[in-house]
């Protein structure tokens, strides 16, 4: 008996399962499927092919691997133990894993999340808390750029835009290898947030109106095929020429690039691509 082939098998098992539409139920402990019926804030900064395979319930091709696991779990457990620290000091003042919904007459189907806190604090302002934990080139380009990243600030701003009520955001990283820390804090106007709030409707509205004519959506980012498969990076004669992350770490890289792999030949981005590579953290992935 191998105890950590066994907990990377059941990972892998449970993940699977999940990342295919099923949950388990807690009262019973079977799986059962469910298909989507909200957005989740975090689509918003997504492409809109993988959004579309999502809702059509694709058979995800390219699930990730005992080490992706293992490296999202590390980063569920610092955020539990954050989650605890602030209990801890703020009490009955803080809330833990906070649901939200948000329904708007464009849509069939509500914004529906989660953040991890929410402070009542002395101003009487209650301020959120989200969490970002990440490591490698991942936390040195926060540390380089002194901003957060693209997707954790729109997500921020998803969160502001359906809870009025929130004053503010902090959005605090952590760098899990270097122990870096940092923290940024997240403020829009009432105006703001309206305007940005109508973006994230326009672009969920978009995703449901191709779910609901069959109509797979244009690749919203680029990648290398060669040889059968899609390569995060190839040289070709002399020339460096690297897939977008969004596609390296995707899913449904496999099924989205087929007719591409399946010639077995070179297919290459028309122009090289301009997004800064990043490492995985737990966040490209669910768990
Ligand atoms: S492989 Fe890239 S373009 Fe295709 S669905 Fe995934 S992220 Fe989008």
């Amino acid at each position: 008996m191998n105890i950590l082939n066994i907990v990377e098998k059941h990972l892998l098992e449970e993940n699977n399962k999940k990342l295919n539409g099923y949950r388990k139920d807690e009262a019973t402990g079977e799986w059962v499927f469910k298909p989507r019926s909200s957005h989740h804030p975090s689509a918003y900064n997504k492409c809109r092919r993988q959004m579309y395979y999502q809702w059509t319930n694709e058979v995800v091709t390219d699930p990730p691997d005992g080490t992706g696991l293992l490296i999202m779990l590390m980063g569920t457990w610092i955020h539990d133990g954050f989650a605890k620290i602030l209990k801890d000091i703020y009490g009955d003042d803080v809330e833990n894993e906070v649901e939200f919904t948000y329904k708007d007459d464009e849509l069939e189907f509500p914004i529906h999340g989660y953040f991890d806190d929410l402070i009542m604090g002395d101003d009487d302002l209650l301020h959120g808390v989200e969490l970002k934990t990440a490591f490698g080139r991942a936390i040195t380009n926060v540390k380089n750029s002194g901003k957060p990243r693209d997707d954790d600030e729109a997500q921020i701003k998803v969160y502001l835009s359906c809870n009025p009520e929130v004053s503010d955001f902090k959005l605090p990283y952590l760098g899990r290898d270097s122990m870096y820390r940092t923290e940024f804090n997240i403020t829009m106007t009432e105006e703001e947030r309206e305007i940005y709030k109508a973006k994230v409707v326009a672009k969920f509205k978009d995703i449901e109106e191709s779910v609901k004519n069959k109509a797979i959506p244009n690749r919203d980012y680029t990648a290398v095929v060669k040889d059968g498969e899609v390569h995060a990076k190839i040289v070709h004669k002399t020339v460096t020429y690297k897939s977008d992350w969004q596609c390296s770490y995707c899913n449904y890289k496999s099924k989205c690039w087929e007719v591409e792999c399946s010639d077995f030949g070179i297919h290459l981005p028309k122009e090289k691509t301009i997004h800064l590579p990043e490492e995985k953290t737990e966040l490209e992935c669910e768990v």
